[in-house]
């Protein structure tokens, strides 16, 4: 294990960026999202929930796909997919760190996401354990440990330093370029490590009961009442889908320029009500019908799908940015099961 101390990170910064990009979350007019590090920025190690989850940086809300160049009769086809240069993202949450995993089994199963592929394999994951896990964290609930994040390096803040512990090779390679780093010795992470866990338990959603979220429940699910009282005050807005680090859905949308076309593709939402429109009809004509897609996704059938993994981390960003309160604990709480309340 190596550390630093905490008011010497800005050292450990200028190193990694020097060696490679690095992105972490920085703060500007008193928001904090992940940006390319600079000197002189507010890097913000305290906020857990950065507004857009770490997800962009291998499936960003916008991406160029190719260009068609039109010169008379001619057309001449571009490739305007960009190089992923290796770079490096730190801070990354035990949340955000699992929704990459949920990603990959979308983009990286046959046909792979060649995209997303090469941005995967440019990347090295530092983590950055929550020492102070918020009411509206519940990743508890989906068996995902604040505590111990991996990725490539994981790290954790413990009486003052941050500990770094290498977890692939690509990590110790990392690691080991860092000379503003030392070694640790013996530490307290394992008794922070217990902290955490101990504070991660005692959150109000940290233990909510999905059981019967599954697959032989589907058009049980599927048909309750409740979905009428849970979707009523829904705007249709997409803010849930936009902060969630797990979905996944895109479009794919020509746009004319001066010389041709760019193909380009980008985030879309199952709340909007021209999603997957179809020229003959509309799969999902009401709000109602949209509001049950996303979390009957999310919790039956991605898991079926996927060997039991949901496609929800408990990160709470739509908890705290749904603009009508509305989120997936209070789905969870009505249909999960027994003793949610
Ligand atoms: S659930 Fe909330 S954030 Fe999501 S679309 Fe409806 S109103 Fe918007
Ligand atoms: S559904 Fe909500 S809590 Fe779950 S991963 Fe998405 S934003 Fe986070």
């Amino acid at each position: 294990m190596k550390k630093i101390s905490c008011e010497n990170l800005s050292k450990l910064y200028s190193e990694i960026a020097s060696l490679q990009e690095l992105y972490l979350p920085v703060k500007e007019s008193g928001v904090t999202n992940y940006k390319k590090y600079e000197n002189g920025a507010e890097v913000d190690i305290k906020t857990l929930k950065t507004v857009k989850s770490a997800k962009d940086f291998f499936f960003p809300q916008t991406e160029d796909m190719m260009e068609f160049k039109v010169n008379g009769k001619n057309i001449e086809i571009n490739d305007a997919r960009k190089v992923a240069n290796p770079f490096v993202i730190f801070g990354v949450r035990a949340c955000d760190l699992k929704s990459f995993d949920i990603l990959d089994k979308v983009f990286l199963q046959e046909p792979v996401d060649t995209m997303y592929k090469a941005k995967r394999e440019a990347s090295t994951i530092i983590t950055l354990a929550c020492n102070n896990p918020e009411q509206t964290c519940f990743c508890k609930t989906f068996g995902i440990d604040a505590s111990n994040p991996a990725g490539d390096i994981s790290a954790i803040i413990v009486n003052g330093e941050m500990l770094f512990e290498a977890k692939t090779e690509k990590g110790a390679e990392l690691l080991n370029k860092l000379t503003c780093l030392e070694d640790a010795g013996d530490t307290d992470a394992d008794a922070e490590r217990a902290e955490i866990v101990k504070k991660s338990e005692n959150l109000p959603f940290a233990n909510l009961n999905l059981d019967e979220f599954k697959g032989e429940n589907l058009m049980k699910l599927f048909d309750r009442p409740e979905w009428a009282e849970l979707s009523k005050a829904c705007l249709g807005c997409g803010t849930c889908t936009f902060v969630c680090p797990t979905c996944q859905c895109f479009d794919i949308r020509d746009f004319i320029t001066n010389e041709g076309v760019r193909r380009f593709r980008c985030w879309d939402s199952c709340m909007y009500s021209e999603f997957t429109k179809m020229a003959a009809e509309n799969p999902r004509k009401t709000q109602l019908q949209r509001y049950r897609q996303r979390f009957m996704h999310k919790l039956v059938y991605f898991p079926q799908n996927n060997d039991g993994v949901y496609g929800c981390v408990g990160c709470g960003r739509c908890v705290q940015k749904c603009p009508q309160n509305l989120n997936i604990i209070k789905v969870i709480k009505k249909l999960g099961g027994k003793n949610n309340d």
